[in-house]
């Protein structure tokens, strides 16, 4: 039964409508209006093929069918209309990213679910938070800082950096902003790389504006999930805090975004829709003429350029709050001071941690790397353990479970016995560090200091990341050893050494971004030293001290690095320079790959402008036990790419075996 319309519908019983569903291919489909209208943006339920499918009302139709002879549409959901400003924002992303708009829509009407008022049960409710609450009081600088966010509101579009130190208070004056939004009557998205979703943010919210932001990210209920997305659709979350995902969450009026840490690689979707959350946020905002807000002590090169062209404006804060230091970073050259043979931590490093220990603070010791040893072979034939279905190495996790898994595909098998290439025995040795080694390493040294692990599988979900951190703000750990995971937003006041056990890590490969993303980790992991009144110290472990990226850490010289980069960038007329798409082609049968690669590469486009590499098999050649190859197509800024892309695949024919997918703006090349 269809819920009565409040206005008179735009399209009476009987017309014809365009209806986009959420599945992978197609626009909109023509269906007929029932008995009481409808209206662009309406959510209902409609009849595709012999199943019944939520989607959203378009636009009139378009097809040649008479009416008569189209299916009408079953119901309309109680739920808020999509807004014209979110519709567009579909079709906008759709037309960038090269993906279905339906594609698209699916990511938007994430939680079928949560289309119509629960039957039962008790609903989530979300106090709204306190504007008027007062924060701390600010800085110069960051009264400053906040005045110009502030000031940007009411005052349509716009983007604003807030260039800060880590520490600098960046947060809190994004705080400000956030409250002036919501004076306004506005909703307000914060959206957080995932890994930095932590409690510790949450509650700091809480405690500034009396109530928790509704939360969005991968670790929800069902029923929160359900919930938070009527919550934000009926305008009764007021402020979500979320991965990137939330930003398709259908916001009744949105009014400012924030994205924190706005470098992170972890804003980029790399499956489905390939789409880029910061980038998006700021289309998002531009079609819904409100402020974005991007903060980050290590701006990307992508976003400092369109600071540079004035497209965006800048915020700056030089130094830490309340007079805090910036650490001191020193180089230790592996060559010079190497740790004992089969060990990772070198004489100098020992030392600082002996010191630190020593007057009770705490350390963090840094490698991006999980498990205890990223490589097995045999120490008879040289043989090494392989994923069946990936082009990778088996790593070796100890631990209570220990096993080989494969950090691509999650194929998991234990340690063989005998080795698979020439039978001997118990040959195996474990080469190089994971940090479960590393921890193995610091507990043989220091005995007595309590060493903890903080990895993506040592600590489940946003509720043990959270305990963890309760755990090392309270000071129940010496030495915390980690991944990226702790590398981010965290404030731990007691830690004041800070060891990286291979700077040289995220250097290896070809990757475009390999130097400025190495800069920007490290930069944050060193961030994490010192931040309270102890000054803090950061130990580079490194075989190369000579490196660019090694250099400007340990001299502090960020803007000095970017330049050098950019100019790099600039001459080879890449991103942000010029534009850069990968077309990856993949299948379970390498042939039926290798001849679509062979089709498209006939059908490349000849413009002069633009510049199609490959198909070369992707470094990851088997991924899933999918073959993979690539395509890498380059052009000016000026050059329109999508509509180049996809004229150029629409002149191959598909082969259903065969997947093809299209990552505009690619931030990995694997
Ligand atoms: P950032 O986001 O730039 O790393 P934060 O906003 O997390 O910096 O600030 C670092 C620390 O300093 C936090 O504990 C924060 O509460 C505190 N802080 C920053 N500015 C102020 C201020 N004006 N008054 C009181 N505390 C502040
Ligand atoms: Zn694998």
């Amino acid at each position: 039964m269809l819920t009565p319309t409040a206005t008179v519908p735009s399209y009476p019983p009987g017309h014809r409508v365009s209806v986009l569903l959420p599945v992978a291919v197609g626009a909109g489909y023509d269906y007929r209006a029932g008995d009481e209208g409808l209206s662009d943006g309406d959510v209902v339920t409609v009849p595709l093929g012999p199943r019944v499918v939520s989607g959203v009302v378009w636009g009139p139709g378009s097809s040649d069918l008479p009416v008569e002879r189209l299916r009408t549409v079953l119901a309309r959901h109680d739920c808020p209309p999509f807004s014209p400003e979110m519709r567009r924002f579909i079709d906008w992303v759709a037309a960038y990213t090269l993906g279905s708009p339906g594609a698209v829509l699916k990511m938007a009407l994430s939680v079928p679910a949560a289309l119509d008022p629960r039957a039962k049960g008790k609903a989530l409710t979300f106090v709204p938070p306190d504007p008027h609450q007062i924060g701390p009081i600010l800085s110069d600088d960051q009264q400053r800082a906040a005045d110009a966010l502030i000031a940007a509101q009411g005052n349509g579009f716009s983007v604003t950096l807030v260039d800060g130190v880590t520490g600098s208070g960046k947060t809190e004056v994004y705080f400000e902003a956030i409250a002036a939004a919501l004076t306004k009557g506005h909703q307000v998205l914060v959206l957080l790389p995932e890994i930095a979703l932590s409690v510790q943010g949450l509650d700091r919210f809480a405690a500034r504006f009396g109530a928790a932001p509704a939360a969005w990210h991968s670790g929800l209920s069902d029923g929160k999930r359900r919930d938070t997305w009527r919550a934000v659709a009926k305008g009764e979350a007021r402020v979500v805090v979320g991965a990137r995902s939330a930003l398709f969450l259908p916001f009744a009026d949105l009014g400012l975004i924030v994205v924190d840490e706005e470098h992170d690689g972890a804003f980029k979707q790399e499956d489905g829709v390939h789409y880029h959350a910061r980038d998006m946020a700021v289309v998002r905002a531009m079609l819904g003429e409100f402020p974005v807000i991007l903060a980050t002590a290590t701006p990307s090169l992508e976003t400092l350029a369109n600071v540079q062209a004035g497209r965006y404006r800048r915020v700056h804060l030089p130094d830490r709050h309340a007079g805090a230091v910036m650490p001191e970073i020193a180089i230790v050259d592996l060559r010079r001071f190497p740790p004992k043979r089969g060990h990772w931590l070198s004489p100098p490093l020992i030392l600082a941690l002996t010191e630190t220990l020593a007057v009770g603070e705490q350390a963090m010791l840094f490698l991006n790397r999980r498990g205890y040893a990223p490589l097995t072979l045999c120490r008879a034939c040289g043989f090494r353990l392989q994923c069946p279905h990936c082009t990778a190495w088996l790593v070796e996790h100890r631990g209570s479970r220990p096993r080989l898994m494969c950090h691509h595909c999650g194929h998991v098998s234990p340690k063989p016995k005998a080795c698979p290439g020439c039978g001997a025995d118990d040959a195996f040795v474990s080469c190089g560090p994971g940090v479960e080694r590393i921890a193995e390493e610091a507990s043989a040294l220091f005995p007595e200091a309590r060493v903890e692990i903080m990895a993506s599988d040592t600590v489940a979900g946003v509720g043990g990341a959270a305990d963890f951190v309760q755990r090392v703000t309270a000071r129940e750990v010496d030495v915390l050893i980690g991944t990226q995971i702790v590398a981010k937003g965290h404030h731990f006041p007691w830690l004041t050494l800070v060891g990286v056990i291979d700077a040289d890590l995220g250097l290896e490969g070809g990757d475009l971004r390999a130097g400025e993303r190495t800069h920007q980790l490290l930069a944050q992991v060193a961030g994490r030293a010192g931040r309270a009144e102890r000054p803090g110290r950061v130990m580079l472990q490194t075989f190369q001290p000579d490196h660019p990226v090694i250099r400007a850490l340990a001299a502090n010289d960020r803007d000095g690095f970017i330049a050098e980069e950019a100019e790099q960038r600039r001459a080879a007329g890449m991103p942000p320079f010029g534009r850069l798409a990968a077309v990856i082609v993949s299948g379970a049968n390498a042939d039926r790959v290798d001849t679509l690669c062979r089709a498209l590469a006939r059908a490349a486009p000849d413009d002069p402008g633009l510049s199609v590499l490959g198909p070369a098999p992707a470094p990851m050649a088997l991924l899933r036990g999918r073959h993979r190859r690539r395509f890498l197509v380059k052009a000016p800024r000026t050059v329109a790419l999508q509509t180049a892309l996809r004229d150029w695949l629409a002149r191959v024919p598909a082969d259903g075996a065969v997947r093809v997918q299209i990552d505009v703006d690619p931030y990995s090349f694997f």
